[in-house]
């Protein structure tokens, strides 16, 4: 397996336990963290929101990335919604640009370089519908099979585009844990020493999808000239983007780029907010949500793997969780299409109805940047819907 010079293997985060390189999963479920000699790199500040400027912090030589050229995403000014919010400037990096129209992208092309380093056949997940699309499309791309686990409710458009990709699909009835059981049983089938081996590319199986994440936080930091936003804030399922964000933010520090971390907020829907609950109540992991509930297909995780990396990287970062109702996020996420032009989908609009809710916390030198995780089209329906509720 290549890798770049600085990366020095992986790192369980509970126990600080280190694995070698070519280590594809944590060998009793637990979670792998990519680590690097960080005092043998040196960066240049102003190339750091391009992928040859941040490519020593990634795992993979670019050469040997399976890419379908995901990130380097417009951060795009949003004055109509700092007026509104009363704040300096707000600025949303539009991850919809993405090849597959979500962040899903960055995550994907690593841990499916990861797997075909690995020499892997096939590749396995389970989604709520925008991984599996993304998984789809970046096996295809590396000449990989790939076995997607569905649930019933997942949107058309990623049931379909898995298909379309050449993936494999397995819808099961119910909701996302639904489909999760039944991709642990077939993966338990499928170990490292079957016939037929499949290759785990879910978030935190794979130490290499909250990995992807972080060049989100390096464009946007250089775009910012390493001036750090008073917030930014993240629609939040799995967790890991958000830690993703977290270990970029300590990265650019460590690095000697950031003084300070920016303040990460979790963004999540009252039908389904662990993570909101667990803030509130000053725990360091959450628990299960018992009834989820939300039009947020996308968010709708009712006990996120990373819950607890992330309530860590909240509170180191002076940042918070915020749950909202899904009205707000439906008229959050029309409000930006239609204020601002940018497509923003509906998963996406709980950042800017969490930025609403904390809009009395910021001032007006304040920056708040809000990720848009995926691109509005891709939820034409539901928000036309929303919209003809309203009488429009
Ligand atoms: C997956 C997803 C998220 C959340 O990402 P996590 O890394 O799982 O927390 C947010 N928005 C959309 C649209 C997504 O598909």
């Amino acid at each position: 397996m290549e890798t770049t010079a600085a990366f020095e293997g992986l790192e369980c985060t509970a126990t600080g336990e280190r694995f070698d390189p070519a280590t594809s999963h944590h060998p009793d479920g637990g979670v792998l963290d990519p680590v690097y000699d960080y005092s043998a790199l040196e960066v240049d500040p102003a190339e750091m929101g391009t992928p040859a400027g941040y490519a020593d912090l990634l795992p993979f030589p670019r050469d040997r990335l399976v890419s379908l050229g995901e990130g380097t995403t417009p951060l795009v000014e949003a004055p109509g919604l700092a007026q509104e919010l009363d704040v300096g400037r707000v600025l949303i990096k539009d991850e919809g640009g993405n090849p597959t129209g979500t962040f899903k992208d960055r995550g994907l092309a690593l841990s499916v370089t990861a797997a075909r380093e690995a020499g892997a056949d096939r590749v396995g997940l389970s989604s709520t519908g925008n991984s599996a699309q993304s998984a789809a499309a970046y096996a295809a791309r590396a000449g990989l099979d790939v076995q997607a686990f569905l649930p019933s409710r997942s949107a058309f458009a990623n049931k379909a585009m898995v298909n379309v990709h050449g993936g494999d699909m397995r819808v099961v009835e119910g909701r996302l844990t639904d489909a999760r059981d039944s991709f642990r049983d077939a993966l338990a089938d499928h170990g490292p020493d079957s016939d037929e081996p499949w290759y785990s590319v879910e978030p935190f199986d794979s130490p290499y999808r909250h990995e992807g994440a972080k060049p989100v936080l390096f464009e946007t930091l250089a775009a910012l000239d390493f001036e750090p936003p008073a917030a930014v804030l993240y629609p939040f399922e799995g967790g890991a983007g958000l830690y993703g964000l977290y270990k970029a933010a300590r990265e650019c520090r460590e690095l000697g780029l950031l003084a300070k971390l920016p303040s990460l907020y979790a963004c999540q829907s009252e039908g389904c907010a662990p993570v909101a609950e667990a803030f509130e109540a000053g725990r360091g992991d959450t628990e299960p949500w018992e009834v989820p509930d939300t039009v947020c297909g996308g968010l709708e995780i009712p006990d996120p793997r990373g819950g607890d990396l992330v309530l860590e990287a909240l509170r180191k970062t002076g940042g918070g969780a915020v749950a909202v109702d899904d009205d707000d996020i439906l008229e959050s996420a029309v409000a930006v299409n239609s204020r601002e032009g940018v497509e923003a989908g509906v998963s996406a609009g709980a950042a800017p109805a969490a930025a609403w809710a904390l809009a009395d916390d910021f001032g007006p030198e304040d920056t708040l940047v809000l990720v848009n995780t995926t691109a509005g089209g891709k939820d034409a329906d539901l928000l036309r819907s929303h919209l003809m509720g309203q009488g429009y």
